[in-house]
């Protein structure tokens, strides 16, 4: 049964065909700073990838958070892939164009009463003395859950608002779910260790949860190839996956790129980024070439989060 929400319909068995003939494969950086050698090394896996099993590579903006995102970062990542020495296949996507899509698949959850508003204050839940902490981080209480519906009514006019999946109801509904990880079998995902995610923000019309996994499966990405400070992540698209009916990609989860202090790179890590590697004369090609073998420039290393 394909999932129909908006002007998108993904029939699964159709789409699982056609991906198993062409590797598709992306790189998603948000616009809020440069790239530095981690999102190289993350690029140029998802992209050899791909090149070596003829096979397509996309790029996406994940842009969705107005308030964080700049222009100018757009144009030095695609500067600095391109320096790299990596090409992509077709324009990049930008998640800011398909804030329409993000509302529909919403609307979707929200008709099978997947979804509520949630009015809670960052204060309030900190205050909640029951709040445990998850994958991805504190475990929303469930105050706004089981809301009254006419003070839901009256609120939903009156005050902002995020939507929340009801992550109960969500696991009942779809079961036991996994996915492939390449290279390690089968992994069982734990949505439910999350708790009640939030998927549309007060200030943002879609979380990266619900953006990324709908356009990875817009997108047709067969393989997706991400740090693996990201695999929790993926409890909460292979549920969203499940609800919408969209196909499953592969998973690797690569390991991290860490600096001389053994922690992960971050975009303040001005000495890691592309921009002033590149400003020192390093040749992007070969570097590129050093990062699919695993060798780092010294000081630097891989290792799991
Ligand atoms: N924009 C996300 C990030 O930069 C992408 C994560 C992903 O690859 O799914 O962390």
């Amino acid at each position: 049964m394909p999932a129909r929400y908006g002007m998108i319909a993904f029939d699964s068995a159709q789409h699982m065909d056609s991906w198993r003939k062409i590797m598709l494969t992306r790189f998603a950086p948000s616009p809020t700073g440069d790239l530095h050698l981690g999102h190289a090394y993350s690029a140029v896996l998802a992209h050899d990838v791909a090149r070596r099993a003829g096979g397509q590579f996309r790029i996406r903006i994940d842009d969705i958070d107005g308030s964080r995102s700049r222009e100018e970062f757009v144009g030095a990542a695609l500067a600095d892939l391109a320096w790299l020495g990596i090409g992509w296949d077709g324009d990049p996507l930008r998640q800011s164009a398909r804030l329409g899509d993000y509302a529909a698949a919403l609307d979707h959850l929200r008709a099978r009463g997947l979804v509520y508003p949630c009015f809670c204050t960052r204060a309030d839940i900190a205050a909640s003395l029951s709040a445990p902490h998850g994958p991805s981080g504190a475990i929303y209480p469930g105050t706004c859950r089981d809301l009254p519906d006419s003070i839901r009514e009256d609120h939903l006019v009156s005050r902002p608002h995020c939507w929340r999946l009801a992550m109960a109801r969500a696991v009942a509904e779809v079961g036991e779910i996994g996915w492939e990880e390449v290279g390690q079998g089968m992994r069982v995902a734990d949505p439910a260790a999350h708790g009640d995610i939030v998927l549309a923000r007060k200030d943002a019309p879609a979380s990266y949860h619900l953006a990324s996994t709908i356009d990875d499966a817009m997108m047709g990405v067969t393989h997706v190839v991400r740090g693996a400070d990201l695999i929790a992540s993926t409890d909460v698209h292979r549920l969203l996956q499940a609800l919408f009916g969209l196909p499953t990609p592969l998973y690797r989860h690569h390991t991290i790129v860490c600096g001389p202090d053994d922690k992960r790179l971050a975009k303040r890590d001005a000495a890691a980024s592309l921009a002033s590697l590149r400003a020192a004369g390093i040749d992007g090609t070969a570097l590129a070439a050093d990062l699919a073998a695993g060798r780092l420039p010294a000081g630097y290393s891989l290792q799991n989060p």
